[in-house]
């Protein structure tokens, strides 16, 4: 069992998709303290994944910039294909990289249906197909998926968002069973309200509303969400496989 001050993930590569910024941040961040090289990918925002990467390199960890749009299956193919033989191996997925595009039903956007499902969805499809090849060869791997709360409870404004979550829980199980026999494990993490610029955008009512419905009364952090995350992609939890995770403060209980 791996304990305080130890490094779990010495020797691993691990990719985090959308870790400029916010959770993926976070998650990028602590598996370089757990010892992992990661590929910080990003979408567009490259001062911000160039500032994460500089941190982990201050903290003693290593990375690399992997830019791709998950929602391009080509170019998920190539950054993380590309970051599999740059080190000779992949043995840590998380995909993180989302987007909230919320809206009422009646009046949702068909251009915004097509992005939604195609970064939320597409993305973790087409990354966990990327990122199988160099696990299956290695015969170590550990995949998760960030999906949300709303998969669970529903939230009026969110049913596109709400649906790309429950897709890839559905997801999450499927290739749990299906790659279980190569000691590949699959989980996803549901975070509640986690206090980062996605949720900044809310109006202050909303977000009060929410945290008076969250049992410990407060939003969480983009590093408890990390830590949830990183213990599953540790060698600790090789006999935990399909399963969603909450960290919410009790909001779904
Ligand atoms: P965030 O602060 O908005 O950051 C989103 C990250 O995803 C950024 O790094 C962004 O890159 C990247 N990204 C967006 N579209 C991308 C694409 N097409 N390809 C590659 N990267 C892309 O988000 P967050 O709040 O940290 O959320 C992270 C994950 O947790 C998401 O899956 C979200 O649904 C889930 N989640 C969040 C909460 C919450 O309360 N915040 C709750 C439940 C679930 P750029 O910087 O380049 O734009």
């Amino acid at each position: 069992m791996s304990g305080p001050g130890q490094r779990p993930l010495e020797g691993r590569v691990a990719l985090v998709t959308g870790a400029s910024r916010g959770i993926g941040r976070s998650i990028a961040r602590e598996l370089a303290r757990r010892g992992a090289h990661v590929g910080v990918n990003f979408q567009s925002n490259r001062d911000a994944a160039e500032s994460c990467l500089a941190e982990i390199e201050a903290e003693g960890g290593a990375g690399e910039l992997v830019p791709f749009d998950v929602a391009d299956a080509d170019a998920s193919n190539e950054g993380i294909g590309g970051l599999a033989s740059r080190r000779g191996r992949l043995d840590v997925l998380v995909n993180n990289a989302g987007i909230a595009l919320d809206g009422l039903l009646m009046r949702y956007k068909e251009d915004d249906w097509q992005r939604i499902v195609g970064v939320n969805l597409g993305g973790v499809f087409h990354c966990c197909k990327a990122a199988a090849r160099p696990m299956v060869k290695g015969r170590w791997g550990r995949i998760v998926n960030l999906t949300s709360v709303v998969s669970q409870l529903g939230n009026a404004g969110q049913g596109p968002y709400a649906a790309t979550k429950a897709g890839v829980e559905g997801l999450t199980r499927s290739l749990a069973r299906e790659l279980a026999s190569r000691s590949i494990t699959v989980n996803a993490v549901a975070p509640g309200f986690i206090d980062t610029e996605m949720t900044a955008a809310l109006p202050e009512a909303i977000r009060s509303a929410y945290v008076g419905a969250v049992p410990v009364g407060r939003l969480g952090t983009a590093d408890e969400v990390a830590a949830a995350v990183a213990f599953l992609c540790g060698p600790d939890a090789g006999y935990v496989t399909g399963h969603v995770l909450a960290v919410n403060g009790g909001l779904s209980m």
